[in-house]
């Protein structure tokens, strides 16, 4: 980072230095060429000035973005500049918007750093949405079903198991608190309702697996990490000098390898891909082998080094550079007969290919690269732990959730006569306390004074009627003030737990992801996935808007 950033602060000078004496144009080229001349074909901290120079330039922002393109073409933020630029109410103005909205995200899939922000910010955004909802459902829930939990103790103390429940729980980390609790309340849910307590069992069981995925995330931006991805996504070399030195893996040698070559330290260079290739089976070293050696001139060592990977592993990189090495020495048909071989294997990348080919070692022929697998298992071995909210092992971990699933679903079906409240009245009563269940979730006084009419005082039926309507509208006047919460808080305190977890958690993801969006810097000068922001936003605005307005209709149709 630091690198980079004095990289910028002398690319900046540079510029606006330059910028009075001669036309940017002549410059931009010049860096251009001097960039790919050195293997770098992103460079960022340039095309970074000219997006900014766009920001405050409206006439000549979509030139400035088009050049800030060439400069870095797997840079999707200024894809998604011009996207805008582009954008206009015709069909050449849609088209360009969504032309240009593509290439962004197909840029996405050639940047490690951009790719893996975006799932690990998916990610969390995710698991902390999921683990929020849970904690306010309970949160809502158990205040109000705490006196059904104490009236189903007061009837039978074997019902005291549901405390030790979640007292043993409790034990094993702030998580496995709040799956006790929901565990506890899934007794009082509707039938359906109960998926959610099954859906955070199993989110516990798969919780040690998760929670490594995010220390994988987390640990990504050691300094080896880095420096490979910039070698081998030609964004900088002296970084990866610097830092790979000496290190004898297979990922690191080989791009400190790549990096010398492309700083024209052939010789060394050709010292450790000749080591490489001893020691693997691996064709990519025979390649960039053969590059170093048209930098020094040696055509048929090269051909001879490509034809060896091709034959080990058929590569478009070996036949294209081929081709390329046929046609300098004017044996054109040799060399279109490989160049159409090339094209066969991929067709798109010969045609990037070419687009920056020139008589530059580095750029007349191609040099292989390490692919994004590998970038993930060199970081596999450098994972730290990080966070740990759990206090157990993983073992006691999985097979605590799993007893728990078995437990929940033993229990949910076998335990009767569990605690309700009247419909009418909130009164709590249960199978034991008030045996005739036919009242339909009505207490008895409810029952007679709304149902069977005539068996009561006419004064004793109109204060229960009276009593009745005033826990009524209050409880409408609860749910109307929380169909302005977010979207979910409503249902949930209404009793549908699980649709309201459902929208709730949505909106939770859309808030967490836009909130935490600058966090995950993409690894240039805080650039985030902001593209994202508005259609997020939006998408919140709608669903917020669309929950509240069908709770009130619900609640005007009668609906409690
Ligand atoms: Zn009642
Ligand atoms: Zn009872």
């Amino acid at each position: 980072v630091r690198g980079l950033r004095v990289k910028y602060r002398f690319f900046g000078c540079l510029l606006f230095g330059l910028l009075f004496y001669m036309p940017g144009f002549c410059f931009g080229q010049d860096v251009y060429n001097e960039q790919l001349n050195r293997g770098i074909r992103n460079n960022e901290p340039y095309s970074y000035i000219l997006y900014k120079k766009a920001a405050g330039d409206p006439a000549d922002a979509r030139q400035l973005l088009s050049d800030a393109v060439k400069h870095s073409p797997d840079f999707p933020a200024v894809y998604f500049a011009l996207a805008w630029r582009s954008f206009s109410i015709s069909p050449d103005g849609i088209f360009g918007f969504s032309h240009y909205m593509m290439e962004g995200i197909g840029a996405y899939g050639r940047n490690f750093w951009w790719q893996t922000g975006i799932y690990g910010l998916f990610y969390i955004s995710f698991l902390l949405a999921f683990v929020l909802t849970v904690a306010v459902v309970i949160a809502i829930r158990l205040p109000m079903d705490i006196e059904l939990i104490r009236h189903d103790i007061k009837e039978d103390g074997r019902n005291l198991f549901m405390l030790g429940i979640i007292l043993v729980f409790s034990f094993l980390g702030p998580v496995f608190f709040l799956a006790g609790a929901l565990f506890v309340l899934g007794f009082y849910m509707k039938r359906l309702d109960r998926a959610l307590v099954y859906v955070t069992l199993v989110f516990l069981t798969f919780s040690p697996l998760m929670l490594s995925a995010s220390n994988r995330f987390f640990s990504l931006p050691a300094p080896e990490m880095r420096a490979i991805v910039s070698v081998n996504e030609g964004h900088g070399n002296l970084y990866a000098i610097d830092v790979l030195k000496g290190r004898a893996d297979f990922p690191s040698r080989f791009s400190y390898a790549l990096a010398l070559k492309r700083e024209g330290r052939c010789d060394e260079a050709m010292e450790h891909l000749k080591a490489l290739i001893e020691a693997t089976n691996d064709p990519r070293p025979y390649v960039n082998l053969g590059n170093c050696y048209i930098a020094k001139g040696d055509m048929e060592a090269a051909k001879g080094l490509y034809a060896k990977a091709n034959e080990i592993k058929p590569s478009v990189r070996a036949l294209y550079n081929l081709s390329q090495v046929y046609r300098t020495t004017f044996d054109y048909p040799k060399g279109d007969e490989y160049y159409l071989k090339a094209k066969d294997l991929d067709r798109d990348r010969v045609i990037r290919f070419t687009a920056i080919s020139s008589t530059d070692p580095n750029r007349l022929v191609i040099d292989e690269r390490l692919t994004k697998d590998e970038f993930w298992k060199f970081a596999d071995g450098h994972v730290k732990d990080s966070v740990d909210p759990f206090t157990v092992n993983s073992y006691v971990l999985v097979i605590s959730a799993l007893f728990a699933i078995v437990l929940f679903f033993i229990l949910e079906r076998t335990v009767k006569n569990r605690a309700y409240r009247c419909v009418k009245c909130n009164v709590t009563i249960c199978g034991v306390c008030s045996s005739d269940i036919s009242w339909g979730n009505m207490c008895r006084e409810c029952y007679t004074a709304t149902v069977k009419l005539g068996s009561k005082e006419t004064k004793e039926r109109v204060a229960r009627l009276l009593s009745i309507y005033e826990h009524q509208s209050k409880r409408r006047d609860t749910i109307r003030l929380l169909s302005f919460a977010p979207p979910g808080v409503a249902y949930i305190y209404a009793g549908r737990a699980l649709l309201g977890a459902i929208l709730l958690c949505i909106f939770l993801f859309f808030l967490i992801f836009v909130v935490l969006n600058p966090l995950f810097h993409t690894g240039l000068y805080g650039f985030s996935h902001k593209w994202l922001n508005l259609p997020l936003v939006l998408s919140m605005i709608a669903l917020y808007a669309l929950t509240n307005m069908v709770v009130k209709r619900r609640l005007d149709a009668g609906w409690l």
